[in-house]
């Protein structure tokens, strides 16, 4: 259960869950991890003090990621559909290493650009650009017009590198997190097979 929270917790996990879906996404998700079981959209919007409409945005943009599945049943009584939904935890860590593999991939390279060229730039850093187009500029900067000197890239790449490294432990992060939920699910089948 602690895990689970956790989870939701996660800066990572709350930057990506409101870029898919809006900021409600991350509440939605986290009621959906406190009830363990499928909501409905009535049920959520009640919760977080939001009109339902609301709450079925965030859902929409949430199922267009594959990441909110919903189950339909008639409603005997007055014929209506009910809607019962579900968010994909394990949808969600793969998205979001997705994206960190491709933002480690840019880093890197960036990486090897900056160790390849020799960089100009103004005092106020306006822009960093490589030899060649400062020449042609004349070394002066095209944005504020003063003189471009020599950039120190190395400074850079060790912004660069601590960026990676950040990355790739949130990877490993979530990466452990989803192996010990399977693992914990397992135990538990072949518990009540035992059973
Ligand atoms: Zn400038």
């Amino acid at each position: 259960m602690v895990r689970k929270r956790y989870f939701v917790k996660l800066p990572l996990v709350q930057e990506f869950l409101k870029n898919v879906g809006g900021d409600a996404a991350v509440g939605v998700t986290d009621h959906y991890e406190k009830k363990g079981r499928q909501v409905t959209d009535e049920e959520l919007a009640k919760k977080m003090k939001l009109k339902v409409t609301e709450i079925r945005t965030v859902l929409n943009r949430l199922h267009y990621r594959g990441i909110a599945c919903y189950k339909k049943t008639k409603n005997k009584k007055n014929g209506w559909y009910n809607y019962t939904w579900e968010i994909k935890k394990k949808r969600i860590v793969e998205l979001i290493i997705e994206e960190q593999r491709e933002s480690i991939e840019k880093l890197e390279q960036k990486q090897v650009f900056g160790k390849n060229y020799d960089f100009f730039s103004c005092k106020k850093n306006c822009s960093v650009i490589p030899f060649e187009i400062a020449a042609e500029y004349q070394f002066r900067c095209p944005e504020c017009g003063e003189t471009m000197n020599s950039f120190d890239y190395n400074k850079r790449l060790k912004d660069i590198n601590g960026q990676i490294e950040i990355m790739k432990k949130d990877v490993g992060q979530l990466q452990k997190m989803t192996c010990q939920e399977n693992k914990g699910r397992k135990t538990q089948k072949l518990g009540q097979v035992l059973k």
